[in-house]
């Protein structure tokens, strides 16, 4: 039997962590978890039937599994967790992470006999809690069919390279997340201010060319309804936009309207606040509009 460790029970972590928890029980594995403020890794064991460690305690883990707000938060857990590895353990590493940093990471972890995948996943809080997150895997194909039976809360799984390519699509995708979100806001507020009805408008563009997730799900659902909820941070998408254009950079490509998107959303993150939803990113629109997406 296999025990998993899942350390960082944030908005996602917290769902991810629950599957992992049905998982074992239904195999009569192990599933530990540990969080940095420790309550929430107690109110997870109460939640989901997982053992709650300290952080030394996830050592006893053959397959480790972090969800952390970006790479530096990756580096320090496994500062402080690499001397008591054992070698054969698996890491895989579902944060939305850098590429640059995964090498790094898969180098220190190699030397202790530990695996490191770069696994970043999308599909939100909901998908977390559904189980059907999409997960792109970042390794050398063993690794990650040794991996695939460990991702109870993915819907699907895609192999899409070598090590830091699965942090490299997830940023692209999270940018692509950040242009459909601005643009559609930019072209609802111009309609809102001609006297067209919001919610009409979504309603001809969902059935339509136009349409993306932002205006099928998140701008209705959230900015027409004001209701912003906080599931994924403004300032998380800011940073992954960040790490879009260094990707970029990285290949010296040509990306302006990506580069364009980096510089609104590091604004929007400034002035409506990095721990607001993503979605709040629309009220700085809304400011340069002087009206309401609604
Ligand atoms: P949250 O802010 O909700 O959770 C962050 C987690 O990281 C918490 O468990 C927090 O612990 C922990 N943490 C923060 N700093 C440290 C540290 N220095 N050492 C140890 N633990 C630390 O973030 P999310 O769950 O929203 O996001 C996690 C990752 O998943 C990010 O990379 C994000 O971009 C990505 N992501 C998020 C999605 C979403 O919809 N929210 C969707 C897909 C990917 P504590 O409880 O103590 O603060």
């Amino acid at each position: 039997t296999t025990t998993t460790a899942f350390l960082g029970l944030g908005a996602m972590g917290f769902p991810m962590a629950g599957h992992l928890a049905r998982a074992a029980q239904a195999s009569g594995g192990r599933a530990l978890v540990w969080n940095r403020s420790p309550e929430k890794a107690q109110a997870h064991a109460e939640r989901y039937g997982s053992q709650a460690v300290d952080l030394a305690g996830c050592a006893a883990a053959d397959v480790l599994l972090t969800c952390l707000p970006t790479s530096a938060q990756v580096d320090e857990v496994i500062g402080a967790l690499e001397a008591q590895l054992r070698p054969g353990t698996l890491w895989v590493d579902c944060t939305s992470g850098h590429p640059d940093a995964a090498g790094a990471q898969r180098e220190r972890l190699f030397a202790r006999g530990v695996t490191f995948l770069d696994a970043p996943v999308s599909g939100g809080t909901g998908g977390a809690e559904a189980g059907t997150l999409t997960v792109m895997l970042g390794g050398e194909a063993a690794e990650v069919e040794q991996a695939r039976p460990h991702l109870a809360f993915a819907g699907k799984a895609v192999h899409v390279g070598g090590p830091g390519t699965g942090f490299a699509v997830k940023a692209i995708n999270n940018v692509l997340l950040a242009v459909n979100l601005w643009a559609a806001g930019e072209g609802l507020a111009a309609l809102a201010r001609s006297g067209v009805n919001v919610r009409a408008a979504l309603e001809v563009i969902n059935a339509s060319s136009g349409r993306s997730n932002a205006s099928e799900n998140l701008i209705g659902q959230r900015v027409v309804s004001r209701e912003f909820p906080v599931t994924f941070a403004l300032g998380l998408l800011a940073k992954d936009a960040g790490i879009a254009l260094d990707v970029v950079e990285s290949v010296r490509g040509s990306a302006p309207l990506l580069a364009q998107t980096l510089g609104l959303y590091r604004a929007a993150a400034q002035i409506i606040g990095a721990g607001e939803d993503h979605t709040a990113a629309l009220r700085l629109i809304e400011q340069m509009n002087g009206q309401e997406i609604a």
